[in-house]
Formats: structure tokens, sequence, C-alpha cells
């Protein structure tokens, strides 16, 4: 459902992507991990278009995706993105916050609007926070409204850039937990985490990326237990 091919991006002079392939089939949970700086941000934000490539070829959900707008929008619309900053409407309520991406680009009137947001709310477990503002809201809250708006749009995929990394220790479990809730209804996930504990429990795979390559792409099991670079087991000893 997400294919790499050969896909290279510098900013300047400075190459992010060094070549990357990879290919990640519909319902897999793959998470990436790696040192600051190694292109994971870059990578994923590629899938959704958000970043544009320099070289080779990358497929979305049966779609070619190219530099041009078209079709960085119709990829937009088939892979919803998590940030670590939250980015919800201040001056919308959470409900409003949620309806905003049903009524806007998938063109349905308030009332279909307002039921699907009812039902991710209820999804990410705090259908009771639907009238608050943001601000009212704790992070971990604030996290899992920014999950449902994506999941607002039914995406087939979804992928998270450090969703906890912004969050008090005591919210990550919270969010962590919807997420791996989410990963049990077959959702298609890319995370870039490096919350460990999740990816043995939910990931199918784990990539390690180090200076713009994946260096090595095994299950967890076997990616704890016997990592065959140097680098990733440099990595692993940093953070475990
Ligand atoms: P982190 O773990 O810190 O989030 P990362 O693996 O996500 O790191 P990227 O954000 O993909 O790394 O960035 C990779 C490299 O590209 C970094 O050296 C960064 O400084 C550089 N970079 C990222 N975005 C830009 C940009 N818009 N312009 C110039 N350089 C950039
Ligand atoms: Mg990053």
């Amino acid at each position: 459902i997400i294919l790499f091919d050969n896909v290279f991006k510098s900013f300047g002079d400075f190459q992010v992507l060094k070549g990357i392939s990879l290919s990640i089939a519909a319902g897999e949970r793959v998470v990436i991990c790696g040192p600051s700086g190694s292109g994971k941000s870059t990578l994923i934000r590629c899938i959704n278009g958000l970043e544009s490539y320099d070289a080779g070829h990358i497929r979305v959900a049966g779609l070619a995706l190219g530099t041009d707008d078209a079709s960085r929008r119709a990829v937009r619309g088939k892979a919803g993105m998590v940030f670590q900053q939250f980015n919800l409407f201040p001056h919308l309520t959470v409900l409003e916050n949620l309806m905003l991406g049903p009524m806007r680009a998938r063109g349905m009137n308030r009332a279909a609007a307002e039921e699907i947001a009812r039902r991710y709310l209820d999804r990410v477990r705090i259908p009771e926070q639907a009238d608050k503002y943001p601000r009212q809201l704790s992070g971990g809250q604030q996290q899992r409204v920014a999950i449902a708006r994506s999941l607002c749009m039914e995406p087939g995929i979804m992928l998270f850039d450090e969703p906890t990394s912004a969050l008090d220790p005591e919210m990550i479990n919270e969010v962590l937990e919807v997420m791996a809730e989410l990963a049990g209804t077959g959702m298609t996930m890319l995370c870039v985490t490096h919350e460990m504990g999740f990816a043995r429990r939910v990931a199918d795979r784990i990539m390690f990326m180090d200076h713009g390559e994946i260096v090595e792409t095994a299950p967890p099991e076997r990616f704890f237990s016997a990592p065959e670079s140097q680098r990733c087991r440099d990595f692993l000893q940093k953070i475990l």
C-alpha cells in the first residue's frame, strides 16, 4: 500500500534521504526509529506529499505520488498524519475541530459530519469532551482529538511522527493505548516513535534509519534480540 523505489531528497547540499526503498503492505504496522536528524520525519512527510522528493518513485494506496499539487492532494486523502504538536484550532470546540475536515474536504453536511466526529471521538475514548475548547484539555486528550481528527477523513493509512514526544510522561500511555487499539482494527500504520515498548507490542516490523538510509528492518523479536548492524546496536544501547 506504500511503495518507495530509490527515493532521494536533499535540502540544499544536505542529502537527507539517500535512496530509500521500502514496501509496506495493507494492514501492516511499522515503527521507524533512529537518531535525531536521520531523516525519519522527512521520509514520513514524503508519504502524504507534505514534502517533495528529488528522485525515485513513490506510490501510496495505488496512486503514483508525483511532485504536482493534484497528486499530492489525492494522496493526502488516503494517508492521515498526526504530529508531535497537536495543531488543533484553538477557537473551535473539539467537535468543530473534528467536523471541519469532513465538511470542507469531503463535502459532508453538518449532520453527517457531526455523526462521524462523534464516532471517532468515541473511538479515542473522550466523547464527553466534545464541547470543550482545546485549551481546556490535557495534552494527552488534545493528541487523542488530533488522532480522531485524522480518522474523520477515513484514511486507509495513518502516519504518526513522534505523537507522544511533546506529552508529559503520565499522558503518554493513554495515547499509545489509543494507537494500539487502532492497530487492532487493521489500519495500516507507520509510526516514528522511540517508545520501544509500544514498538515491541504493536509493530509487525521495525525500521532503523541512520544518515538518510534504512539500515535495518526486522520484526520486533529479532530487532531487539539480534540487531545486525553496529549502528543499530549503538542506538538501542542508548535508548533502552
Ligand atoms: P528528529 O528525531 O530530530 O525528529 P528526524 O530523523 O525526523 O530527526 P528530519 O526532520 O527528517 O530528521 O531531518 C533530517 C535532516 O534534514 C536534519 O539534519 C534537518 O536539519 C534537515 N532538515 C529537515 N527539514 C529541513 C528543511 N525544511 N530545510 C533544511 N533542512 C532540513
Ligand atoms: Mg523528526
